[in-house]
């Protein structure tokens, strides 16, 4: 296909900007999708916000995108044109790593796209560009009619599912998600699935009510004094079994370890710039027998499960959309996306 495409480039702090780009041509195992809509995670607003010096600008960001393959290379075979997909971030599929099914992070050798620059001096995996080409391994088929905003949920909500397998939640168990934020909603959402039985805190009115509305009952805000007296209620006495940090802020970490158990699991799901402070005393772990278990990126194992879940609807992210601006306002979605307390703000990246 040739021509040029729209490109959604962050060019420096507080400046995002539409880029015209050439379409990229593709080889015989390679497949072009044209993007529709591309989700702003929270490390693309936070180098918007200039947190993130680490990411280079210029920035063709986005990762959390969905589209509609529109071509194919003579060697692809399982992919046609007008599949509705979503990207995952995979490894190479042939180092020891990746045979051994650990996420794309370990691959011997994959190079983030972040630190990489283009022949036209762009960093960034181009999720918010109008084309992207990719090979079929990272591309995982989406319900014609689930709408793009939605299928852009795969990449987060695979780390989700990756991290609960990692925690080895069980039917039954009684889990305390920390944080109601979009990954801390997944989080609960996915532990459920799994047959948690789930306990959601954050201190945010707007959030409880989102968890609220995906059924959740037992929830708790922090900043009573009833925190420990309200775990204890719904636990029947009995205390937790695991505890998923969703939050990168320093009081989540003292809370999760003034509440936990003897036994108790602790998923480190969230990280923050700069890092919050972390308190820990070691005899804790040790005579309590607690583990802490950690967590990043995902297995294609989960990022088939997620696609699976946002296929049949198992997992809800529709109250996890805060709006929905077209790619020439860029600058007002990423104001949007970086508001404190906001869920995901969707770029249209293509009618
Ligand atoms: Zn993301
Ligand atoms: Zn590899």
């Amino acid at each position: 296909m040739n021509g040029t495409m729209k490109m959604s480039v962050l060019v420096d702090v507080k400046k995002a900007e539409i880029h015209e780009g050439r379409i990229p041509e593709i080889k015989s195992n390679e497949v072009l999708v044209q993007n529709k809509t591309c989700n702003i995670c929270t490390a693309d607003y936070q180098q918007w916000l200039g947190l993130r010096p680490q990411q280079h600008f210029n920035m063709a960001f986005g990762h959390e995108n969905a589209g509609i393959v529109v071509e194919v290379g003579s060697e692809v075979k399982n992919i046609k044109v007008g599949e509705h997909v979503a990207f995952g971030v995979m490894g190479c599929g042939e180092c020891e790593d990746c045979r051994k099914s650990f996420n794309a992070n370990f691959c011997n050798y994959r190079t983030s796209s972040y630190a990489l620059k283009d022949a036209e001096g762009y960093y960034g995996p181009k999720g918010a560009s109008e084309y992207k080409v990719s090979v079929p391994r990272v591309l995982f088929k989406m319900r014609e009619d689930l709408p793009s905003q939605e299928a852009g949920f795969l990449e987060p909500l695979a780390t989700v599912v990756e991290g609960i397998q990692r925690l080895r939640v069980s039917p039954g168990e009684k889990v305390l998600v920390i944080g109601a934020g979009t990954m801390g909603i997944l989080n609960a959402q996915v532990a459920r699935l799994f047959g948690a039985d789930v306990i959601i805190s954050d201190p945010m009115e707007k959030k409880l009510k989102t968890a609220t509305e995906l059924g959740f009952k037992h929830i708790i805000n922090p900043t009573g004094n009833d925190f420990e007296e309200k775990i204890s209620e719904f636990t029947d006495g009995k205390g937790l079994d695991a505890i998923v940090i969703a939050v990168g802020v320093t009081s989540a970490y003292k809370q999760a370890f003034d509440v936990a158990p003897k036994g108790c699991r602790f998923l480190i799901f969230a990280a923050s710039f700069p890092a919050p402070t972390w308190e820990l005393d070691p005899n804790k772990v040790h005579y309590k027998l607690w583990e802490i278990i950690g967590t990043y990126g995902a297995s294609s194992k989960s990022y088939q499960m997620a696609a699976d879940f946002l296929n049949s609807g198992q997992i809800n992210t529709k109250p996890l959309i805060d709006a929905v601006y077209d790619i020439e306002q860029i600058q007002e979605a990423f104001t949007a996306a970086a508001k404190p307390g906001s869920y995901r703000v969707a770029l249209k990246i293509t009618k």
